[in-house]
């Protein structure tokens, strides 16, 4: 049997790209997967189409910038299924460009969803994953968590940030497995939102190269199905050509 069987999966941001994809994924192979993120018409479809091929799925309204909602979100999977095994914490954004645009709001935003909506993430999942003496989280970084580049001084602070607290958590909790899971360019609705022409047009050519995003699914899938004493820590999955 694998380790991902019968397993209860929470994911953030599970209305398209990696979310969906990880939660199509982790129902195929036996998990019951609670999804959630704001385009509840997204999720509802998707839950349908993952039952009507035999899998389990509900799902959730999430606004991962307010923690009453995570905290919902995260006891609603556990009440629904008598059990918390995995929190994703995927939901993201990346209106990339130049600090001297002073795209303020999106600094906000970003700082919003990308960190503090990882952190109300593992304030909700933490305390039952205690309880329970198991549990993993399982936190999507990015290529640019490892490497700042012109346009992503925000977006990548954003994501060196998971990666601290990532490791932080792990250190300080040797019953919890911590993964962090670093995406290079990957199809998604990412890009849309940039607002920034010049940064759009570079990113849209990068973008080119994208890898499908069942390949992050398969990392993350990867990481929950190894042995419960084995902790797969950070895992950089980026198409072959990528340069960055
Ligand atoms: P998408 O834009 O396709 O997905 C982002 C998801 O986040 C959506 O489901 C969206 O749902 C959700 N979301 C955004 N804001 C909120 C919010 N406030 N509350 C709840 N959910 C929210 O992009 P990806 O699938 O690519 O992004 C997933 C993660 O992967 C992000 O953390 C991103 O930074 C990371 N990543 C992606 C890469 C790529 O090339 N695609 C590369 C590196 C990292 P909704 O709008 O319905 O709320």
């Amino acid at each position: 049997m694998s380790n991902i069987e019968g397993k209860v999966v929470a994911i953030t941001g599970a209305s398209s790209g990696i979310g969906e994809s990880a939660a199509r994924h982790l129902a195929k192979k036996g998990a019951r997967v609670v999804l959630g993120a704001r385009r509840t018409d997204k999720l509802e479809k998707i839950v349908k189409e993952i039952r009507a091929e035999g899998g389990t799925a509900e799902f959730r309204p999430l606004d991962v910038t307010s923690r009453e909602s995570v905290d919902d979100f995260v006891q609603f999977a556990e009440k629904t299924f008598g059990k918390l095994d995995v929190v994703v914490n995927n939901a993201g954004l990346m209106p990339l460009s130049p600090l001297e645009a002073l795209k303020v709001d999106e600094w906000d935003r970003m700082v919003d969803v990308n960190i503090k909506g990882v952190l109300y993430g593992i304030a909700a999942g933490l305390p039952i994953m205690k309880r329970q003496g198991h549990g993993q989280f399982i936190n999507i970084s990015s290529v640019a968590g490892h490497k700042v580049f012109p346009s992503g001084a925000v977006y990548c602070g954003t994501k060196f940030a998971v990666n601290a607290i990532s490791e932080g958590l792990r250190a300080e909790n040797a019953d919890i497995r911590v993964t962090v899971v670093s995406p290079g360019a990957t199809e998604s609705e990412l890009a849309d939102t940039i607002t920034h022409g010049e940064t759009r047009a570079m990113i849209d050519q990068l973008r080119e190269l994208a890898i499908p995003a069942q390949a992050i699914a398969d990392a993350i899938g990867f990481a929950i199905e190894q042995p419960d004493n084995v902790d797969v820590n950070e895992i950089i999955v980026r198409p072959t050509a990528q340069p960055l």
